[in-house]
């Protein structure tokens, strides 16, 4: 059997319609490329990317390229020195808008070209080539694959930059930029110039779906900077459409002039697609359509509010002994369901178990819940047996009580770690 989903995007691509726009012509390569190919991905969390249409093709980055830049920025000089930088305000303008926040000098988010510009330039490296020799090999750990410049884009857009340059120098008099405008415009256009297509786009997605880690289990970025990432993605990554877009297509996004556009859902999947022509907000005409019908037929809405916690939980008594099974990540809902689950456990001597056999991942708040379970079936009398083969709850020290703390207290219950079920009952 062939799996549905790519039968579903042939469908898609062939249905999508006709095409209108214009393909960027301020950029004299661009104005070269075949404005009829068209193509879209979609990657899974677990590494399978489905494609279809011209999927090989590659294309230039583009504006797909500033939040990757802007995470880099962040991992280099910590989140506070870029705020002081950069706001993190949707603007309402146009990508190339010469605009500043009146009070601040700040650009008003690291999306729009200022923005971005300063982004780049707060990357650490030698000039624009160790910049972009850096900023590069981050979008190549993210693509899975060994990326590289589109040379004759990059000359094509740097001999065409006048506006860029003028955002550069403004970035300077107010003394937002770090480095000599020139240098930080031929970096920021050679990220630019980074050839991609949409298979590497919906992996790079699907990255930044999974919290910044790879399917190879490799963390490229920081949760909190991911979390940042998407963040500006949501309310800023299609410039002036922003609001449009996130209401009625509800999925992060970046799009870029050469036609690409890269989508996000937190915990799904990695969404990309390209054709040339763009509407007048600068973004692909048909690949806007394809996300606003794969939002349509799959249900995807970052919006889409729901339930999550009720299955995670059961209790059944093997061999005598009471056993919690978990499935599932625990985030906080889910462990308070968890826990719930444990206080209906009578009080007495009894060995209980907790089967964490099937959990791949428990948050910060989860672990501390789940364990502050184990330590009050521990006072209540019990002999808790833990069976934690992929160790989520790290080192199982249950702490003392105290729930409102920054770090794990140490001093509590440790619970008896058994690796399966079966040694847990044998005891
Ligand atoms: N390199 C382009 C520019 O700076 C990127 C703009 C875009 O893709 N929207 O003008």
């Amino acid at each position: 059997m062939q799996t549905p989903m790519i039968d579903y995007l042939h469908q898609l691509v062939e249905s999508v319609g006709e095409d209108g726009g214009e393909v960027a012509s301020y950029i004299p390569e661009l104005a070269q490329a075949d404005p009829d190919r068209l193509a879209i991905a979609i990657a899974t969390l677990d590494g399978e990317v489905y494609v279809a249409g011209n999927a090989d093709d590659e294309f230039t980055i583009q504006s797909i390229s500033k939040p990757f830049t802007y995470a880099l920025a962040i991992a280099d000089r910590g989140l506070e020195s870029v705020l002081e930088h950069i706001d993190v305000e949707p603007s309402g303008d146009a990508f190339n808008e010469i605009s500043l926040d009146p009070e601040t000098g700040r650009p008003l988010n690291p999306m729009i070209n200022a923005g971005a510009i300063a982004s780049h330039a707060l990357v650490k490296g030698d000039g624009a080539e160790g910049r972009t020799e850096r900023i590069l090999d981050l979008y190549s750990r993210l693509a899975g694959r060994e990326l590289s410049i589109a040379e004759d884009v990059f000359e094509s857009e740097l001999s065409s930059a006048d506006r860029n340059m003028a955002l550069a120098y403004m970035l300077r008099t107010v003394g937002t930029l770090e480095g000599e405008p020139a240098d930080v415009v031929r970096g920021y256009t050679r990220q630019c110039s980074a050839s991609v297509t949409v298979r590497d786009l919906a992996r790079m997605a699907s990255v930044l779906a999974a919290g910044g880690r790879t399917p190879q289990g490799d963390q490229v970025l920081d949760p909190a900077v991911n979390r940042q990432v998407l963040s500006v993605m949501a309310t800023c990554g299609m410039y002036d459409s922003a609001g449009d877009w996130l209401t009625s297509v509800g999925i992060p996004a970046k799009s870029g002039v050469a036609g690409g556009l890269m989508g996000v859902l937190p915990g799904q999947v990695g969404l990309a697609a390209f054709s040339p022509r763009l509407d007048p907000h600068g973004n692909s005409t048909r690949g806007v359509r394809l996300f606003e019908r794969m939002n349509r037929d799959m249900g995807l809405h970052l919006m889409n509010a729901t339930e999550s916690g009720r299955s995670v939980w059961r209790r059944t008594v093997r061999e005598g002994v009471p056993t919690h099974e978990i499935v599932g990540d625990l985030q906080l809902i889910e462990s308070e369901r968890v826990v719930r689950g444990f206080a209906e456990e009578p009080v007495g001597e009894s060995p209980v178990i907790i089967d964490l056999d099937r959990v791949h991942t428990a948050n910060d708040i989860a672990r501390r819940v789940v364990l502050e379970g184990i330590r009050r079936l521990h006072v209540d009398g019990h002999d808790v047996r833990l069976v934690d083969p992929s160790g989520v709850l790290g080192t199982a020290e249950t702490g003392s009580g105290e729930l409102v703390r920054g770090e794990q207290a140490r001093g509590g219950y440790v619970p008896t770690s058994f690796p399966d079920v079966a040694s847990a009952i044998a005891g």
